[in-house]
């Protein structure tokens, strides 16, 4: 029997992989690999990109050619076997990774291939060679043997407390639980949470509800449970998740880990040559310095900070009282809809999910004059799933994609891009990328078409931006096509871009339609679904420069002698900027996963770097006509297609004709005098 993670070419045969295939195809790829690699090491041929690392490239799609499916798989459709087999293999990649970044004999293949580049480092082979050159040495491969070792030792150490860190927070949530008898004192509460709380008390013989501190739960109360001291309960303890402020038990308090983790990653940076772990990051980042990054908070800030005072202040005089923490979320949700007075549900019947396709389609075409064409005659995991091709106005493919839209079990919640196959030439042509865009929507009835919220359909265009971005790549190099070696704090330019066009009165206008009468949506719900979108944008931003400073000033200033001064930098970042006063006994650094437990450490910012880019380049569009086939050719030239092979501020200014201007995202946010009135 033939293994399918194991063919060479085409798209993954889904409907054929059993967890069974898993295992043996995994050790099988990584022995060809690693024998392949030995191979070349010892090879007596002069190295250059061709002898040398082409066949690198080859060897890194032929793993993603095995594994991609599999973890494709165990995201949309996964089983117990899937999941277990997925997990044991999980250590071997990170064995073969490691052992990859850490082998100095490949280090010094690479550098002798850059040396011979004798100027070329401008292509996209130089820029490549630039970028496995910094991540070996961002690996600490040219150190020392003993410091080398020790490189090695802090970043396993570093995984551990990061992960610590993790468990102890969710520990922490599961611990604490609010039983409740009374349904007078949860007026307010969405009935989505309810029941989940009834099932909760259900499970554990009791009465009545029994309220967890998860996510979907503490939003449903803190935005809307009529009961202040319910509220407040709730507030309480998820500002005190994870620290010393529990009553009753220090038993998962972060506090400790955090000054650890810390003083792990300045160690490491120190070691491979940084002043600190802000560089270090930076040295894979679109930002250019510690300074470069603390001025553009401090600018946003300045500006937003005025606009959220305002804000905040209309909203206590609205309530004609003094706000709590606790109280702000459900206020600002009451005046929101107060003055916009738009449900979901009220927008739903106009946006059929068919039409909404037609609509994103439709708009890629004008941008660029692509046709996204169904093909039937594939293979996928899921009846419901649907693959398109991409053809170019020349009638010519530029790639696929599937699209799996619906929730179902066994379907890890959320909405993602992914990559099924790299764009990669070798001697036999060009293998075309195809993507994966996966949501969560709700299956239909049978009766009624499937029917989105606004929010879905942004989600649905900032996926969508992601796929183009990984489709329509130029770059011939796996390493570096696409997404991949795009520096993170620029990654969700594309995404965020095309989330634009969800909120375009003239787009919405096309792509809504009443799914029993045909009508567009009415204007009056237009503009007031516009004018939402700025509704307390001030708070918002305000409070998202705060954990960006507090997450760049830690790593920044970073100081092994006296520690890393975790509480009292948030209380001067908040003492600057915050506009809602926090209670003394809040510890929600404690809880900061995003930071601490490792994804986003001195890369909280990129959520705003990113949205400055994405506006600015949106705003190009409305300078001279949203479907201005000009700038669109030049924004799919300069940024889309390619990849990691360009330094990213370079390619903007040569998309924008200037550096980037934070001006747009004001304006797009109502912040400073926007085009579209505030209410
Ligand atoms: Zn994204």
């Amino acid at each position: 029997m033939t293994n399918p993670l194991l063919a060479e070419g085409g798209l993954p045969s889904f409907s054929q992989i059993q967890p069974d295939h898993v295992e043996p195809a995994l050790d099988e790829t990584l022995r060809r690999n690693r024998e392949e690699l030995e191979q070349l090491l010892a090879s007596e041929v002069e190295p250059d990109f061709v002898t040398a690392i082409a066949p690198l490239e080859e060897m890194q799609d032929r793993l993603h050619r095995t594994w991609a499916p599999v973890s494709h798989l165990q995201m949309v459709k996964t089983s117990d076997e899937l999941r277990e087999v997925y997990n044991r293999c999980l250590p071997k990649l990170a064995r073969y990774a490691t052992e990859m970044a850490q082998d100095k004999r490949l280090f010094r293949l690479y550098k002798t291939v850059n040396d011979k580049l004798d100027g070329a480092n401008n292509t996209p082979e130089g820029k490549l060679l630039e970028h496995a050159l910094r991540d070996f040495r961002l690996a600490g491969v040219d150190l020392p043997d003993e410091q080398k070792k020790q490189f090695g030792k802090i970043m396993e150490a570093l995984s551990q407390v990061q992960a610590k860190f993790e468990q102890n927070l969710l520990d922490s949530m599961a611990a604490w639980s609010r039983h409740e008898t009374d349904e007078k004192k949860l007026c307010g509460i969405p009935a989505a949470v309810l029941d989940a709380a009834q099932t909760a008390a259900a499970d554990q013989d009791m009465e009545g509800w029994l309220l967890l501190l998860d996510q979907p739960t503490y939003i449903g109360v803190i935005t809307h449970a009529d009961d202040a001291s319910l509220r407040k309960d709730f507030y309480t303890a998820w500002v005190t998740r994870a620290s010393d402020q529990r009553s009753g038990s220090n038993e998962f308090d972060n506090t400790g880990l955090m000054e650890e983790i810390m003083g792990l990653r300045h160690k490491a940076a120190k070691l491979v040559g940084f002043d600190n772990y802000a560089n270090y990051a930076l040295a894979s980042r679109m930002a250019g310095s510690v300074a470069e990054v603390t001025k553009f908070l401090g600018q946003l800030a300045k500006i937003a900070k005025p606009v959220a005072i305002n804000e905040f202040n209309e909203l206590q005089a609205w309530t004609g009282r003094e706000l709590q923490a606790w109280d702000v979320a459900y206020y600002s949700e009451k005046l929101r809809l107060k003055n916009f007075s738009i449900s979901d549900e009220e927008l739903r019947p106009y946006f059929s999910l068919e039409r909404i396709m037609d609509g994103l389609f439709q708009v890629m075409q004008q941008l660029y004059g692509l046709t996204a064409r169904e093909e039937q005659d594939v293979d996928r995991w899921q009846p419901e799933v649907r693959y398109y091709s991409l053809i170019n106005d020349q009638n010519e493919p530029v790639g696929s994609f599937f699209i799996d839209l619906y929730a179902r079990r066994n379907k890890r919640s959320g909405a993602w891009m992914d990559e099924c196959v790299l764009r990669k030439r070798s001697n036999s042509g060009v293998q075309l990328p195809v993507a994966h865009l996966v949501c969560n929507f709700t299956c239909p009835a049978e009766d009624k078409p499937a029917l989105l919220t606004h929010e879905e359909i942004v989600t649905l265009f900032h996926e969508f931006g992601h796929t183009l971005h990984h489709l329509l790549t130029r770059v011939d190099y796996p390493s570096v096509s696409g997404i991949n070696g795009v520096p993170w704090d620029a990654v969700e330019l594309p995404s965020q871009f095309m989330e634009n066009f969800a909120w375009d009165p003239d787009v919405v206008r096309n792509m809504s339609s009443h799914f029993e009468t045909g009508e567009p949506l009415p204007d009056d719900l237009l503009l007031k679904l516009q004018a939402s979108r700025v509704f307390h944008s001030g708070i918002q931003m305000v409070r998202q420069i705060e954990f960006s400073l507090f997450d760049w000033r830690i790593h920044s200033e970073y100081d092994p002698e006296r520690g890393a001064h975790i509480r009292e930098t948030l209380a001067e970042v908040r003492k600057s900027w915050s506009v809602i006063e926090t209670p003394e006994f809040s510890r929600f650094e404690n809880s900061f996963a995003h930071v601490f437990g490792g994804g986003y450490a001195a890369g909280y910012y990129s959520y705003k770097w990113a949205e400055v880019l994405a506006a600015d380049a949106f705003a190009a569009f409305r300078e001279v006509g949203l479907f201005d086939r000009g700038v669109a050719n030049r924004f799919r030239e300069t940024i889309l297609e390619v990849g990691g092979t360009a330094d990213i501020g370079t390619a903007f200014q040569a998309f924008r004709g200037r550096a980037p201007q934070i001006e747009p995202l004001l304006e797009q946010a109502g912040i400073v005098n926007s085009k579209s009135a505030r209410p």
